[in-house]
């Protein structure tokens, strides 16, 4: 027969509430509790064989495993009775998690521990209750496995060992439990970190590739790319251009409106040349106030027009009402080596300045 506790209260007019006693440790009895986040789970079925292991042992119908809480005794597993929970005053439970023995009544109405209990005086009339506590390695008592009857009944001393060997089963689930818990929360904390590792490692990527003053592409960066352009240049046939791009004059800059005005032209700079690029050109600082833009699928012509859009564009923007103009080194891959392709750039960009700055020079020019 199962039942709900609330029926007992239903026009019995016994009171709701029973007193309790607490043990001394209560509130670290609770803490304790709360660390195996068992109460309110789901129910599982290696508790659900457990309790009713445990009727069969002690000769009864009904058994449970059940958390005592601060006010109520829940049942993590309960055998052919109803009640998820019900009032911790309510419960003999109550008296089993005060000891650390086995609390075993054989009739609850000649037991002057029991005998006023709610579960004793109210449906369903508890007549035998034998509970063995839940103690965990701290010595804190969590709750009972228990088993009850509405009969009196006996109980031998080897019904005794088997309920207790079964109640440190449970223990035994329980402490499986808290451990997967710390492995799931270790498992947490490693993914964070690796997540937080990732991003760090990007970011140190990011800056090993980046100039620091304008956000481009540096020269580490754009080595590798130079060498895989010419790569690829070769083996899928195809046009390849670099532009060597030199500030003129930019020491007189410096000397003339400091140092930090100068770090802000070349960063403008920067974007006069980003802003013009497509997205398959690459645009680096090559260092000081040196820039080059390699451009993939671009012969020598279509190379000198943009570099002369650029120093068009530099000589007609007022930097902050400074004026600058750019030389430029234009120079076609022709299957050289990517050094190679570098210095072809580098002359053009030298007769450039030789014949008097701002002006675009290609390489078949200067041959
Ligand atoms: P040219 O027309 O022949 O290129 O003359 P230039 O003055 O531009 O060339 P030079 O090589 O004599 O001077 C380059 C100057 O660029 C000197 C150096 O202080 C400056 N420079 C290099 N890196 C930076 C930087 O990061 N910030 C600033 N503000 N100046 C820099
Ligand atoms: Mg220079
Ligand atoms: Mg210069």
């Amino acid at each position: 027969m199962t039942f709900h506790w609330m029926d007992t209260f239903r026009g019995t007019g016994k009171p709701m509430t029973y007193p309790f006693p607490l043990p001394d440790n209560e509130s670290q009895r609770l803490l304790a509790l709360e660390d195996y986040d068992i109460l309110d789970s789901l129910p599982e079925q290696a508790y659900d064989d457990i309790a009713k292991l445990a009727a069969f042992v002690c000769g009864v119908d009904k058994a449970m495993v059940a958390f005592v809480d601060a006010e109520r005794k829940w049942h993590k597993a309960k055998h052919n009775i109803a009640p998820v929970e019900v009032p911790r005053g309510f419960a003999i439970c109550s008296q089993t998690v005060m000891g650390t023995e086995p609390f075993i009544v054989t009739d609850t109405q000649k037991d002057p521990r029991v005998k006023d209990i709610g579960m004793v005086i109210n449906p369903p009339f508890v007549r035998f209750y034998a509970g063995v506590p839940l103690i965990d390695d701290d010595g804190m008592v969590l709750g009972t496995l228990c088993a009850v009857d509405t009969q009196p009944q006996s109980m031998s001393e080897q019904q005794t060992e088997a309920l207790t060997a079964l109640g440190n089963q449970v223990m035994q689930l329980l402490r499986l439990r808290k451990s997967l818990k710390v492995l799931e929360m270790r498992e947490r904390q490693l993914s964070e970190s690796k997540r937080r590792l990732d991003g760090a490692n990007h970011e140190l990527r990011r800056l090993t590739i980046t100039d620091e003053l304008t956000g481009l592409n540096n020269r580490r960066a754009f080595n590798t790319a130079l060498t895989r352009n010419t790569l690829l240049a070769n083996k899928n046939n195809t046009a390849l251009s670099l532009l060597v791009i030199d500030i003129d004059h930019f020491k007189t800059l410096n000397d003339n409106c400091g140092h930090s005005f100068g770090d802000t032209v070349l960063t403008q700079v920067a974007s006069l040349l980003q802003q013009r690029a497509r997205s398959q050109d690459f645009c680096a600082r090559y260092g000081g106030e040196e820039f080059v833009v390699l451009l993939p699928g671009t012969e020598l012509q279509g190379a000198a027009k943009l570099a002369e859009e650029y120093r068009e564009t530099v000589a007609n923007t007022d930097f902050d009402s400074e004026k600058l103009t750019i030389s430029i080194g234009v120079a076609e891959f022709r299957g050289q080596s990517p050094e190679d392709l570098f210095d072809a750039a580098d002359k053009a960009l030298l007769t450039a300045k030789r014949q008097g700055r701002n002006r675009v020079i290609s390489d078949q020019t200067v041959a």
